[in-house]
């Protein structure tokens, strides 16, 4: 039998976002609650323990800059790791980002790609690829960064806008390159000075703190909402009635669950997607098995577009004498997953060797498999305009919506930690 209960602000979703947006509602001296479909909270930030090896849900490194994210996050004991990170290509390391570290290339493949530099075209720009190939010129993109699109994007680089990019792509200095085709001692050019991350706990610990002040009721799973009654229903039988209501889940998700909606907002939010992240997660038997803390993967036989150590990131995820790396390959309804979870372990397998990670097989625990639905929203072209109806009609009809998949927007955690305080600064200001 359903039964009642009656928060006056219901929040969907326990991951950043969510919470943050109930830590400041508590701040400020309101109540409110939290329903979260999974057993557990924290969504993308929470991680998971197999045999003293803990493994977060993908890279996760703090670079925040907002005050706001820094006062809750910096009283965590924790690293800061320098911004370094490293490109695995043809067969050897670069540093990252490629085209300022290409030293370690042959003189004539070197005098190509900076050639290509410097004669690039000056085209309008429609798309990513037209932007990439004005940055770099061709023989650079087409090297790199274009086959790289399809792996970590999952889509060619001409059906891609460019309203993500912001300062995640570096962009092409003559001098920043040919500095790096002279010399290995390259300066980092990441658009972060250091990467921070918990001593232990994973990087949840971060948000602990926050978690520890909010109510969230856990395997919550909203299946229904109401917007004429104000009534959340949910799998597990029950409801709630709401007086405000945040949304932190997939704005696709959320417009299939809510009653009445217009046929042009429905057929806009059914176009949205983002990528799936199938995680291997490798456990190896043996100390310091790579030096990187994480690196972007080029080769085209390797599935995964990128890996990182849990084990630099922190000794505490794993046991003593032991290290671990997870890799992460991407997929979306666009180009779905063809490979099993046997062929992605297989293939990661044949990754270690050909980076010369490991020799043999029994250097390796185990590895595991998992994947996470909801990954990097997909900016194709024109996305921005169909996600901007649907969120207009959501603030028509009164609901706040926050986090990276209910503003369906790139935001990195401390971006939707903002969101979801802004979300709560609304309701306050209302
Ligand atoms: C591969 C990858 C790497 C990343 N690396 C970094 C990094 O290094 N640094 C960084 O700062 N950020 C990183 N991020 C971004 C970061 O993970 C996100 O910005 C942040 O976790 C988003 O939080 P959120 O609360 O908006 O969404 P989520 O964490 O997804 O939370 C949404 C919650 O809603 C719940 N939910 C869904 N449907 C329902 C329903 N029907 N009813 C109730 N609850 C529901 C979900 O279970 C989930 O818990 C990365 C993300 C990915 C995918």
């Amino acid at each position: 039998m359903s039964q009642e209960r009656n928060p006056k602000i219901v929040i969907l979703g326990a991951g950043i976002a969510g919470i943050s947006a109930a830590y400041h509602l508590k701040k400020a001296g309101i109540d409110s609650t939290i329903f979260e479909a999974n057993s557990q909270k924290g969504g993308l930030l929470d991680n998971f323990l197999i045999d003293g090896f803990r493994f977060d849900n993908a890279i996760h490194l703090s670079f925040a800059t907002e005050p706001e994210v820094r006062k809750v996050f910096d009283p965590t004991p924790h690293t800061a790791h320098p911004a370094v990170s490293w490109c695995w290509d043809n067969e050897q390391w670069l540093k990252h980002p490629v085209q300022n570290n290409m030293f370690p290339l042959e003189a004539s493949q070197r005098v190509d790609l900076i050639s290509g530099l410097v004669e690039r075209p000056n085209i309008e720009i429609n798309n990513y690829q037209d932007w990439l190939i004005y940055q770099y010129g061709e023989p650079i993109a087409t090297r790199w960064q274009l086959p790289y699109t399809e792996k970590y994007w999952t889509l060619p680089a001409s059906e891609l806008g460019i309203g993500w990019i912001g300062n995640r792509v570096r962009r092409a200095d003559i001098k920043e390159v040919l500095h790096g085709a002279f010399t290995t001692e390259t300066p980092s050019y990441y658009y972060a000075t250091e990467m921070r991350y918990p001593k232990q706990g994973g990087y949840k610990a971060f948000i602990e703190p926050m978690i520890s002040e909010v109510d969230i009721h856990c395997e919550y799973k909203a299946t229904k909402i109401f917007i004429d009654n104000k009534e959340v229903q949910f799998e597990n039988g029950e409801s709630s009635s709401y007086d405000q209501l945040i949304n932190t889940m997939p704005l696709p998700e959320l417009i299939k669950i809510i009653d009445n909606v217009p046929d042009n907002v429905c057929e806009a939010a059914a176009t949205l997607f983002a990528t799936s992240v199938d995680l291997i997660s490798v456990a190896f038997n043996k100390a310091d098995v790579q030096p990187h803390l994480w690196f972007y993967i080029y080769d085209k036989e390797i599935l995964a577009a990128r890996a990182y150590s849990p084990s630099i990131k922190s000794a505490d995820n794993v046991p003593n004498g032991h290290s671990s790396l997870q890799f992460e390959i991407y997929s979306s309804p666009k180009n779905p997953q063809t490979h099993s979870p046997e062929e992605m372990k297989a293939n990661t397998m044949m990754a270690l060797k050909k980076m010369g990670l490991i020799e043999n097989d029994n250097e390796i625990l185990f590895m595991h498999h998992k994947q996470l639905p909801w990954g990097n929203v997909v900016f194709d072209l024109g996305m921005e305009e169909r996600r901007d109806l649907v969120l207009d009609w959501l603030k028509q009809v009164g609901i706040q919506t926050a986090g990276r998949f209910g503003e369906w927007a790139y935001l990195w955690s401390n971006q939707a930690f903002m969101s979801g305080m802004r979300a709560s600064q609304k309701i306050l200001n209302n």
